[in-house]
């Protein structure tokens, strides 16, 4: 798109982590911004091709720094089951859907259905499937990817019928009274049929990955950062060689390969790929809130109080070798008792091998008020996504009590100068970063329901957490996250929605984005 004379995106406001800058365009050369101001001080080539935004906001590309990108993708490709509003409505669509998939031998996979429905226990089995699906290997995740419903051809392939599977450490296979798998997996259980599934060709998986990168520009989004099984980082390097990304990604790779990257060498946050970056290893330290396997000081109402997936001093080791190797650790922490071990954890290695790597937690959904200054002071970046409150809010002060009031306290944590940045979790919610925004800076539940307002951010530092507070997240200040010259051109454009309420703010609202020079979503 962008020629040597240049593109001149002009009539914006522009914003970014210094706030309101002077002028009205931004000229963009080569995929990268090579001036910015005021219009009339701009010199331009006669060829230049101009961009009218009618006063749009116009900021940095936007960034949700916590996806499973890949499996939002294949969960578009499958039976969407997010508008079943009773498990007879589930029903309904799912056979609707089974009379239009195509007659092959292959999976068929979806997701999306509301877990409250997981009261019908009697319904919720692999028979019933078996009645819509017949011998097609079909599963289907619960919105909120704690548990997976298969047929009995799903659970057979999967090894779980004949006993031959059993569920990783953190999950469990669902049984009836007789002692048979009923059809449900839950929590880690889920990697069973993952395995069991063949690999996703290449074909398909760029299928997908176009569509959906398609439908993250039109929210306005020009990157994301994974953590995701290395089958994908093979499709998005292959995708970013061929330069058919359109997204900036970083990748986070999982426990099980550290060894293996120890090996080839590859140091977080480095290299020079302008598309795909690797981030730390991604390590898990315990489960949710609403499955009750989170760690927390204080107990759940049943008398649990979670679980840490790892022990502290196994946690030090495994952050210590990969440090070794300056690989940074990006560990997910839910409960405040986690949260507190993996700073700890995070304090001894960069006494030991200095504050030069870039360590993450991811979640940090419950976090202490002695905890908040240990974050700041080590630079921890905390990876959050508060769009999360929207679903947790009716449950939050039910399994937390009085630890409730600790979720998400964002306005402590950036005026402590803790490094947060936004994402949404995505599938696990929605990648719209415009709601996310929306419950960062007004924290309102489905039912209009206020959760400690006094904790929210202000529009322009929430607008920062998907922008310039995210770029060094993924290692990338150098050349993404500001309005500044030299800088990648990756730009959203939004309509200018700081003085209005939230409830108005929508994707709909977004202008134009433009991703490495190129305009790849603009709409009139
Ligand atoms: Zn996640």
């Amino acid at each position: 798109m962008s020629t040597v004379a240049g593109l001149l995106l002009t009539g914006a406001r522009l914003f970014d982590a210094r706030g309101d800058l002077r002028g009205d365009s931004v000229l963009v050369c080569d995929g990268r911004i090579a001036a910015f101001g005021p219009r009339r001080e701009l010199e331009l080539d006669a060829a230049c091709e101009v961009i009218d935004l009618g006063g749009a906001l116009l900021l940095a590309g936007m960034t949700d720094t916590h996806t499973h990108f890949f499996e939002w993708a294949r969960r578009r490709a499958g039976i969407d089951l997010s508008g079943a509003q009773s498990f007879d409505d589930l029903l309904t669509t799912l056979r609707a859907a089974a009379a239009s998939v195509p007659d092959d031998p292959e999976w068929i996979g979806g997701g999306g259905w509301d877990p409250h429905f997981l009261g019908d226990r009697g319904r919720f089995t692999r028979q019933t499937l078996d009645q819509v699906f017949g011998d097609r290997p079909v599963f289907f995740e619960a919105r909120d990817y704690h548990t997976l419903w298969c047929n009995t051809e799903a659970l057979r392939r999967a090894g779980v019928m004949d006993g031959r599977a059993e569920a990783p450490a953190g999950g469990w296979i669902g049984r009836d009274a007789a002692g048979r798998p009923d059809g449900l997996l839950h929590e880690t259980a889920w990697e069973l049929v993952r395995t069991a599934r063949p690999p996703v060709s290449d074909a398909v998986a760029d299928r997908w990955l176009d569509e959906s990168r398609d439908a993250l520009h039109r929210l306005g989004l020009t990157g994301v950062h994974c953590m995701e099984p290395m089958d994908v980082l093979a499709h998005y390097r292959r995708r970013a060689d061929a330069g058919r990304a359109g997204l900036r990604i970083c990748f986070h790779t999982p426990l099980e390969d550290l060894d293996a990257r120890i090996e080839r060498g590859e140091a977080s946050y480095a290299g020079r790929d302008p598309w795909l970056r690797l981030g730390g290893v991604k390590v898990f330290m315990d489960g949710s809130m609403g499955s009750r396997t989170a760690a927390m000081y204080d107990a759940y109402p049943d008398g649990g109080a979670g679980t840490l997936l790892m022990e502290a001093d196994e946690l030090v080791a495994v952050l210590d070798r990969a440090a070794g190797a300056s690989i940074a650790g990006t560990v997910h922490a839910i409960g405040d008792r986690t949260v507190d071990v993996v700073t700890e954890a995070i304090e001894t290695v960069r006494a030991r091998y200095g504050g030069h790597l870039r360590h993450r937690i991811e979640h940090a959904q419950c976090v202490r008020a002695t905890t908040v200054p240990r974050l700041a002071g080590h630079g921890i970046v905390c990876a959050m996504q508060p769009v999360h409150l929207e679903d947790d809010l009716p449950l939050l002060d039910r399994e937390w009590g009085a630890a409730a009031a600790r979720a998400y306290p964002l306005r402590e944590m950036w005026d402590a100068g803790v490094p947060v940045c936004l994402g949404s979790d995505m599938p696990v919610a929605t990648p719209d970063p415009w709601h996310g925004l929306r419950l960062t800076v007004a924290r309102r539940g489905r039912d209009g329901r206020e959760f400690h307002p006094e904790q929210a951010l202000a529009v322009d530092e929430a607008l920062a957490g998907y922008t310039a507070a995210a770029a060094p997240a993924g290692g990338r200040e150098a050349d993404l996250g500001r309005i500044a010259v030299g800088m990648r051109a990756d730009l959203t454009a939004v309509d200018d929605i700081r003085g209005e309420d939230a409830d108005t703010w929508s994707a709909d609202r977004v202008r134009l984005t433009m991703v490495d020079g190129a305009v790849v979503h603009h709409a009139v």
